[in-house]
């Protein structure tokens, strides 16, 4: 059973932040595995700040701790409760992510013989996916796999495209985007206005 939505142990450290040094050096890397130069340019992404604090927003579907940036963690629990009011489940899979950690990411995907393309399909290159800011999270709920589109049949994706907004959570990757990033019913963000 998930955990989601309640605050963790208090004991929880929250991961590394990169900085814009560390930044920098996973964004080179990652050209190094092929990200183009053009990256952002082309896919209308920009480089993400990392929140300068994190708060724990409770336990992912795998038991870990998860983390937003403070005033998004403070909305995604508001939604959450919400949620739950109207017997709606919103379950996390991944909150926040580090640009370094993102390159591992990208990294294990390359070994696993994944071309460049094939990666950058599914996942934003280090230093330009929107989990850095600690305002994005993605969402599933009881009876779907994560992940997956058969999301977008659910229960809790209808109640979030009605009431989401009202956390200012927005779907930020819907269906022919201009990212050229595939559909994602469950990738959320938070935005401050
Ligand atoms: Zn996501």
């Amino acid at each position: 059973m998930t955990r989601a939505g309640r605050v963790p142990v208090a004991d929880a450290t929250a991961p590394a932040r990169c900085d814009a040094a560390q930044r920098a050096l996973a964004v080179a890397a990652a050209r190094e595995l092929g990200v183009p130069r053009d990256y952002g340019r082309t896919r209308a992404l920009r480089l993400q700040r990392e929140p300068r604090a994190l708060t724990p927003i409770g336990t992912d579907v795998h038991g870990r701790v998860q983390w937003l940036e403070p005033r998004a963690a403070r909305a995604f629990l508001r939604m959450h409760a919400s949620a739950l009011d109207d017997g709606v489940v919103l379950d996390v899979v991944s909150a926040f992510r580090s640009a370094s950690y993102q390159l591992g990411i990208l990294q294990r995907k390359r070994e696993r013989g994944e071309s460049i393309e094939q990666i950058l399909a599914v996942s934003a290159a280090p230093g330009y996916s929107e989990h850095h800011s600690g305002r994005a999270l993605d969402l599933t709920t009881p009876g779907y796999p994560a992940l997956e589109e058969a999301f977008e049949h659910s229960p809790a994706f209808a109640w979030l495209m009605r009431e989401a907004g009202r956390f200012r959570f927005h779907l930020s990757y819907a269906r022919d985007n201009r990212h050229g990033i595939a559909y994602e019913p469950w990738h959320w963000c938070w935005r401050s206005r």
